[in-house]
């Protein structure tokens, strides 16, 4: 993808602050962090988001997720983890190439992932069941 900064990132155009690599994935420090430590596991193949990933891909991917975790728990005196993954505009994605965000939480950091709350009725909620219900 000519135009994709995170292949760049890949090829090596673009520099990055890489943490881990290997034949599938690279790790890399956001370089806008919303805290110290703030990384991204980015596809080396491009898939521009959840729509598109192989979903085995995507199960090696968190397999990695969970292992960067717990390292960045055991180097990082963090006290908490929020694992982000944006797809779509509208939902906040501005670099259309899977990646997700690892940020740690440190006690009196400013990041903020919240959302309001919907008040549904259970019968809303069983519409929306059986339309999302899967065999
Ligand atoms: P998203 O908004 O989910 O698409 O996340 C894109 C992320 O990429 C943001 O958190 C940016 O700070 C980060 N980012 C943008 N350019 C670079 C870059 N050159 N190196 C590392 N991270 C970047
Ligand atoms: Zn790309």
């Amino acid at each position: 993808m000519d135009n994709c900064i995170f292949c760049k990132i890949i090829s090596g155009d673009i520099p990055s602050a890489t943490i881990y690599e290997d034949d599938e994935f690279k790790v890399i420090l956001d370089r806008f962090p919303s805290n110290v430590g703030h990384a991204l596991i980015l596809t080396k193949k491009h898939y521009a988001n959840i729509f598109e990933i192989d979903e085995d891909v995507a199960g090696r991917l968190f397999k990695l997720a969970v292992k960067v975790s717990k390292n960045m728990k055991d180097v990082l005196n963090l006290e908490a983890m929020n694992i982000v993954q944006n797809n779509g505009e509208m939902a906040g994605q501005t670099v259309h190439h899977f990646h997700l965000h690892l940020i740690p939480r440190y006690v009196g950091d400013k990041v903020s992932v919240k959302w309001e709350q919907l008040d549904l009725t259970d019968e809303q909620i069983s519409e929306v069941q059986s339309k999302l219900k899967m065999n």
